[in-house]
């Protein structure tokens, strides 16, 4: 028995390959690297190798030692590495000593430890060789292992196609791999590989969920909240910096800056009319995001816009509301239905946070009934009355960093 491990020593972290076409593969890689080691702060003394075509987590300095030693609290660790975009797959594995006798050896005991874990009736044993001297090809080796578990565990049938235990096993050349279990990642691009944006983030269920579409693609997020002081309370702060940080783990962190607003609002309530309100707020507070993304050297804005779903989200003012503006705006929801965003949201764990009661600024004096079709001139002439740029400096003047 000897080095038969008796927990977790390694986890497979796998990739897809779809990413690195671009002959931007080392720059993936070393971001997703970066971000694996960030996601494993928290679990001291780990380290992450990089074996052909997989991330590989062992006990630090164990990288020659073979079999490696257990790694603490593995269930925890694989649960945060599947939360790092980029990652396809975590497999928590048994790394074992090379050699053909200690697979003979060991795989048909892991084969039980499996089995008290989840029961089976049917069984398969697949094996990759990366190790391409190995003395037994992949179906001999399949053949070969897959006889002494069942001898083993004759009550077991071979089921190739949809074992209810895949027993998985990679070859190479310093080592072997047991495993049976991929928890899927969240796929994606890793995070910082393309370039920073700011999202306008509400106590609302879109925006985090917003946030948390466009982070996976590979980008950077820092947040926007607009306040409006004392007509929504601290509570509604509270509540968006909750969601930053709740959507921000998936990142590592996320800054959130807070604008205030309500001188904003008081000035628009005083001279214009209430139908046109919420569509200048609006304009301003894309103005205001775009001045802070220049600072932030972001590219773009994000917003939890989804076509069509309230009043302000019809396609003319969407239109009278982007104008103001030159970045580009991305708006990962468009096209989701309320339903497919609260189900991301509640997977997400921000739903809890969002519903909560809280006071929206977009409504504050605002009728029942806004305008459906503004025209954009009614909004120009309002703003030419309004201290344009005093408003947007003092606001900017004020802008505080949580
Ligand atoms: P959400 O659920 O994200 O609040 P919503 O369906 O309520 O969205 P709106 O209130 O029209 O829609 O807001 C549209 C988008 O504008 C939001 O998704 C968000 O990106 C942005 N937004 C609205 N209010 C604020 C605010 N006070 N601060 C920052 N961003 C905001
Ligand atoms: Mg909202």
């Amino acid at each position: 028995m000897g080095d038969r491990p008796a927990e977790t020593n390694a986890i497979l972290v796998r990739y897809d390959e779809i990413f690195l076409k671009r002959g931007r593969r080392r720059y993936f890689l070393d971001t997703l690297d970066r971000n694996l080691r960030r996601a494993l702060k928290p679990f001291a003394g780990l380290d992450v190798l990089r074996p052909h075509g997989r991330f590989l987590i062992q006990q630090r300095g164990t990288r020659d030692l073979f079999p490696p030693p257990p790694i603490p609290e593995a269930g925890r660790v694989v649960r945060a590495l599947s939360r790092v975009f980029g990652v396809a797959s975590v497999s928590p594995a048994f790394a074992l000593a090379p050699g053909l006798e200690t697979l003979q050896r060991e795989v048909p005991p892991l084969a039980t430890s499996f089995m008290e874990a989840g029961p089976a009736t049917t069984f398969a044993v697949a094996t990759r060789r990366v190790d391409k001297l190995f003395p037994l090809s992949s179906p001999e080796l399949n053949r070969e292992l897959g006889s002494l578990v069942w001898r083993r565990h004759p009550e077991l049938k071979v089921d190739l196609a949809r074992p209810d235990l895949k027993i998985s096993i990679e070859v190479r050349e310093n080592g072997s791999y047991v495993f049976c279990e991929q928890i899927p990642g969240p796929g994606g691009l890793p995070v910082g590989s393309n370039g920073r944006v700011l999202a306008l983030l509400s106590g609302g269920i879109d925006s985090p969920v917003a946030c948390w579409s466009i982070m996976k693609r590979g980008v950077e997020v820092e947040a926007v909240y607009f306040h409006s002081f004392p007509y929504t309370s601290e509570a509604v702060k509270d509540k968006v910096h909750a969601l930053a940080q709740e959507v921000g783990r998936w990142q590592g962190a996320m800054r959130l800056h807070v604008v205030p607003f309500t001188a904003i609002q008081r000035a628009c309530r005083d001279n214009a009319p209430p139908k046109l309100l919420v569509l200048l707020y609006r304009r301003f507070m894309f103005r205001l995001a775009e001045a802070i993304a220049h600072r932030l050297r972001a590219q773009a804005l994000v917003t939890g816009e989804s076509l069509g779903q309230v009043a302000s989200q019809t396609l003319s003012n969407l239109d009278a509301i982007q104008r103001v503006v030159t970045m580009p705006i991305l708006q990962p929801l468009i096209a989701s239905d309320k339903q497919e965003i609260i189900r991301l949201a509640e997977e997400l764990g921000t739903y809890e946070i969002s519903i909560q009661p809280f006071d929206d600024c977009c409504s504050l004096f605002v009728p029942k009934h806004p305008s459906l079709r503004p025209r954009v001139a009614d909004l120009e002439r309002v703003e030419r009355r309004l201290p344009m740029e005093e408003l947007i400096t003092a606001a900017l003047d004020g802008v505080e960093v949580l």
